[in-house]
């Protein structure tokens, strides 16, 4: 099946509430534009160069997500341009994206990311430590950042038990935030569920889903 008939597929049964963010890392702007056309707007990466590249070449009209892990040194290359950033796991990458984006006289939505899988080899703060950030006077002077919601990734098994455990485990964490409305912080957006996990993701609440090989084929990648 073409990229557009998967992009039509899955929209066609997705609730309204549900934003669709479509991974395209290691993919070619050829297929990004198959998606582009059949009237995609939201693009994941999960590396700072290559979706600065993609920016580049791409219609504006596109929002970047940005949905791997973030280095420190490498925010200034995105923070012209990104939409949202999904996975914030610690206060001086915070820090720094509103340094960045200070200087470019922009406001950066961020995801908290939650650690819910039980793997080592998963990034994300817990519950507290995220609560410990907002609740920080530091915090509260951040004017070019939003925390807009928060982000996680289950553990890679078949356990489907466990995966609903870890989802669950991400929706409470996001209403135990939710009480803090601030200026900085307004907690709207559960970004969980890939390509073999969405629908069990939406049931547990998620509004906002990361799918990549249900769209374009699986991945090859060269290293
Ligand atoms: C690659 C990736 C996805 C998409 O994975 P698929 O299984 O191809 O849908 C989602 N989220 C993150 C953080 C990823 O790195």
């Amino acid at each position: 099946m073409s990229i557009k008939e998967n992009l039509k597929n899955i929209k066609s049964k997705l609730p309204e509430h549900v934003t669709l963010v479509a991974v395209s890392k290691t993919k070619p702007v050829k297929d990004l534009m198959e998606a582009y056309n059949a009237g995609q707007r939201i693009f994941g990466e999960n590396k700072i160069q290559e979706m600065a590249e993609k920016y580049e070449e791409m219609p504006k009209d596109i929002e970047w997500h940005m949905i791997g892990h973030v280095q420190r040194n490498k925010v200034k290359y995105m923070a012209g341009f990104v939409s949202l950033i999904h996975g914030v796991d610690n206060f001086k990458l915070l820090k720094e994206i509103n340094k960045q984006a200070k200087k470019r006289e922009r406001v950066i939505n961020c995801l908290f990311q939650i650690k819910i899988a039980s793997e080592d080899s998963k990034f994300g703060m817990s519950a507290n430590d995220a609560s410990e950030i907002i609740k920080s006077q530091e915090f509260s002077e951040l004017e070019n950042i939003k925390v807009t919601g928060v982000m996680g990734m289950a553990t890679f098994t078949d356990d489907e038990h466990q995966i609903k455990k870890e989802f669950n485990h991400l929706k409470s964490t996001f209403e135990t935030l939710k009480q803090f409305d601030t200026n900085n912080c307004k907690l709207q957006i559960i970004s969980m569920g890939m390509s073999g996990d969405y629908p069990l993701a939406i049931d547990c609440g998620s509004n906002m889903i990361r799918v990549g090989s249900s769209i374009f084929g699986h991945r090859i990648y060269q290293n």
